[in-house]
């Protein structure tokens, strides 16, 4: 089938290039003409493994393509997808003008049928919108549809998870729509979700809504076993090997971030506040991961009296392992406390190091070559994200490195007692 993708981010490449490997007809558009030039090049603008590889490979064989142009979109792809972001406005409701941009856009080129589907994860009822736009802007007697067809992969296995989905939901309110859409599909296998658009618009934010909720949870019992001298690794699997509960998102931790987690939960509470229902439940799960980014301050000025003057170590700064994405990661709010708290911070990611300056310009933060490098001489050390490099980490070499062996565990990677008997000072989290 022919596909155009608007938007080629974390989402919109990844959809591509899967689309292109299943056997479709793939043009790839975004207005940021330098990412198309990398792309045309074989290049991939972000880190995400493998996908480079099949970037490539899927362009050679002729299924692949990239234009910096949106009428080149509707031109290629009997379907559209629109990938763009939808960032959070400062009140915390979803900033949807990306995704009009596209429509505007692309209206006035539809001239004969095309399905218009939101990948973008956007409020319920966003594609009445979407239609209304696209109807004021496109030729008289335009043919189309809008779908809905939320994405759930996870960066850092991004292609595993396109490729072997949990479910794949489509919110359509035509059998035109259903049938291509289930076409599109087809290859995968993946159980599909027919569904109204609605339905499916909504069922995006509370997935992320509930899991964002389930960290909250194990976060609050990590409180409650530090005061109680239990264990919330071993809370965690003694709930989550009940099938109802089961293991995953139950990592008590600094908090969750992200480019989605914190704008979907509070573009989902602003939603429900605008159609008359307050929320409650979610804004205490905002409240309690507030809460715990600001427990690594606490915890380290608890262990080493003050931070002022002090240097701290920061390992890890993207969101999550296995990706560069730095967007809401709670190493950034982390390292703006311990400065604000007047230490020295320097910090080292495998991958995201590169982007941190932009994120970090306007802060005195050494941005560490190794993560020894940003460890040497150092009071203490937070890991803030679980890379494999941390966990296959030569501790002797790395506590003979440090002035001080404070070592705060953001993500309980370690054991306490091989920690502590390395001569570590070991802090974890509700352990
Ligand atoms: P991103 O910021 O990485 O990519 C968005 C891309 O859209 C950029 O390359 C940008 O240049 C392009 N763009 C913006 N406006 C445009 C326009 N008018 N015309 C053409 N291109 C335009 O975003 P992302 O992380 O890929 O997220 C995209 C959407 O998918 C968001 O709604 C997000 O919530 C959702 N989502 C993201 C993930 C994830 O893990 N990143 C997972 C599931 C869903």
């Amino acid at each position: 089938m022919k596909i155009s993708i608007v938007g080629t981010g974390y989402v919109g490449l990844v959809t591509g290039v899967c689309f292109a490997h299943l056997g479709h007809t793939v043009l790839c558009v975004d207005k940021d003409k330098a990412k198309i030039k990398m792309l045309k090049k074989g290049v991939c603008p972000i880190y995400e493994p493998g996908l480079e590889e099949m970037l490539v490979e899927n362009s050679a064989e002729g299924r692949l393509g990239f234009s910096g142009d949106l009428k080149s979109a509707v031109e290629h792809g009997d379907i559209i997808f629109i990938a763009v972001d939808t960032p959070a406005r400062k009140n915390g409701e979803a900033d949807l003008s990306s995704v009009e941009d596209v429509a505007s856009e692309i209206a006035p080129h539809l001239n004969s049928y095309r399905l218009i589907v939101e990948k973008s994860t956007v409020p319920v009822r966003t594609s009445k919108e979407l239609e209304r736009l696209l109807d004021d802007l496109a030729p008289e007697g335009a043919e189309f549809d809008v779908a809905s067809n939320p994405e759930f992969l996870r960066e850092g296995s991004a292609i595993k998870d396109f490729l072997q989905p949990d479910r794949v939901v489509l919110g359509v309110n035509t059998q035109r729509a259903a049938s291509l859409l289930v076409q599109l599909y087809e290859p995968l296998n993946a159980p599909l979700l027919i569904t109204d658009i609605n339905s499916a618009e909504l069922i995006k934010h509370c997935a992320n809504a509930y899991l964002a909720m389930k960290i909250s949870f194990i976060n609050a019992v990590a409180q409650i076993c530090e005061k109680s001298g239990a264990d919330v690794t071993r809370v965690a699997r003694g709930i989550g090997l009940d099938k109802r509960i089961g293991m995953e998102f139950l990592s008590a931790g600094v908090g969750f971030g992200g480019s989605c987690f914190p704008k979907d939960l509070s573009a989902f509470i602003r939603l429900s506040e605008q159609m008359g229902y307050d929320f409650k439940l979610l804004k205490e799960v905002e409240y309690i991961n507030r809460e715990q980014k600001s427990l690594v301050s606490a915890k380290l000025k608890e262990a080493l009296g003050t931070l002022k003057g002090r240097k701290v170590a920061v390992w890890g700064l993207a969101f999550k392992p296995d990706t560069d994405d730095l967007r809401n990661a709670p190493s950034l709010d982390i390292i703006e406390s311990l400065l604000k708290e007047g230490a020295g911070v320097s910090a080292y990611d495998p991958v995201a190091g590169r982007n941190a300056q932009k994120f970090l310009e306007d802060k005195k933060v050494k941005i560490a070559k190794t993560a020894l490098e940003a460890a040497g001489g150092a009071d203490a050390l937070v890991l803030v994200t679980e890379w494999d490099e941390f966990r296959h980490f030569n501790l002797p070499e790395l506590k003979a490195a440090m002035k001080n062996p404070v070592f705060l565990d953001g993500r309980n990677l370690f054991d306490p007692k091989r920690m502590r008997n390395l001569g570590f000072k070991y802090i974890g989290i509700g352990r």
